[in-house]
């Protein structure tokens, strides 16, 4: 059986074949704790993590002591938001974020409210943009971060955080950014937006799972506690053995999106644009979620009037690896909470369809895509 043509790009990225390439090695000869200080497998791991993190760092305009190895962004979100609220000795603590965020965020966010936390949900327009003014009423005198996601995952709208991040550090309020969606994808530069903290992970780069990183900038060290004890590995911000394959895959992913990033961009919004005539010619009251915010340029994430989503994806599964909005709510089966933050009715909520390109998407792939739809919408 021919394996279905995959446009799940937001839920997970293939390993590019020459980021296993790199990774290989470091499983069978250099399988060194880079712990060791006192032999060569050791220095050999170090020496790996060392040119991975160069890497990480060049590639979001950061140094290399502001990069924190994680597990992945989860972990990395976790990281930034209660290591923020716990480090203070405040007693009102506030925090702000917004109602379109990951469930990683989301989550995290809940947590800390159970600890006294108050929490401020920001709402977003229709396109779902971050409403600025919104975000400097809500702006208190005990707000300890701001968290916003850089690029949405259900709609990949962008919200640009220059103003935000330069406002902001007017007050001395960190700005957390979650980029897991953008980092590699589109330009990100932690010094020009003035993001504080910055939590990306490697599977959705074209690297492997299992490895992420919070960028910690220099001034906010201090006030960021480790959730994770043990032998104070990554600048004492979270302990245990690095996963030198993971971080060295990162890294290379890194320096590849570094190298091909724009040439991705450039080529995925053409296969957009191209996808989205064909679509709204061939679905009548087709809408497109977020069609006139900016957004990445590989994602459309759209409604058939009368056509459940859920019936519709299966029925194409054999041809077709598609998904609805997040992976985690598609899990919990609920309408999308990031299309209802944006107004829309719970029918289009529920029944959205996340189309997601990336770098191993073909043009033959694109072509075939509306026709399979096509097919199976008339069948149901
Ligand atoms: N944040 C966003 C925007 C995501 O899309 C995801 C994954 O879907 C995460 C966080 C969680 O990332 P990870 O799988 O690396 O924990």
């Amino acid at each position: 059986m021919e394996k279905p043509f995959y446009f799940d790009n937001c839920a997970t990225t293939a390993c590019d074949p020459r980021v296993l390439d790199k990774m290989w090695p470091f499983f069978k000869e250099h399988y060194g704790n880079a712990a060791s200080h006192d032999h060569s497998y050791g220095w050999q791991a170090n020496a790996a993590i060392d040119e991975a993190r160069y890497e990480l760092a060049t590639l979001i305009g950061a140094k290399e002591r502001e990069i924190v190895f994680t597990s992945g962004a989860t972990e990395a979100i976790n990281l930034a938001i209660k290591g923020i609220c716990d480090s203070s000795d405040r007693k009102l603590k506030h925090i702000i974020t917004t109602a379109v965020e990951h469930k990683a965020v989301l989550d995290t966010c809940r947590y800390v409210e159970t600890k006294g936390v108050h929490v401020t949900y920001l709402p977003v327009d229709h396109m779902g943009r971050l409403v600025i003014d919104r975000l400097r009423e809500a702006v208190q005198e005990n707000t300890l971060l701001v968290c916003i996601q850089l690029a949405n995952n259900e709609t990949g709208v962008v919200h640009n955080l220059d103003e935000v991040g330069e406002w902001l550090r007017k007050f001395n309020i960190p700005l957390f950014c979650d980029a897991t969606q953008a980092v590699g994808k589109i330009a990100v530069d932690v010094e020009q937006s003035h993001i504080d903290l910055m939590a990306f992970s490697a599977h959705k780069m074209y690297g492997p799972k299992g490895i992420g990183a919070l960028y910690v900038n220099q001034k906010v060290r201090k006030r960021l506690q480790k959730q994770v004890h043990g032998g104070s590995q990554e600048m004492g911000l979270r302990s245990g053995t690095l996963n030198t394959p993971g971080i060295v895959g990162f890294g290379e992913a890194a320096r590849l999106c570094r190298l091909q990033w724009r040439e991705d961009y450039d080529r995925l919004v053409g296969y957009r644009n191209e996808l989205e005539i064909e679509l709204l010619e061939s679905f009548p009251g087709l809408s497109i979620n977020g069609a006139e915010a900016e957004r990445l340029p590989h994602v459309i994430n759209f409604a058939i009037p009368g056509v459940k989503a859920e019936a519709l994806l299966l029925a194409v599964s054999n041809k077709l690896a598609l998904g609805r909005g997040s992976a985690c709510s598609s899990a919990e089966r609920l309408a999308s909470h990031v299309l209802l933050a944006m107004g829309a009715e719970e029918e289009r909520a529920y029944h959205s369809i996340r189309l997601s390109m990336g770098r191993f998407t073909k043009q033959e792939e694109v072509g075939a895509v509306v026709q399979i739809l096509k097919q199976q919408v008339e069948s149901l």
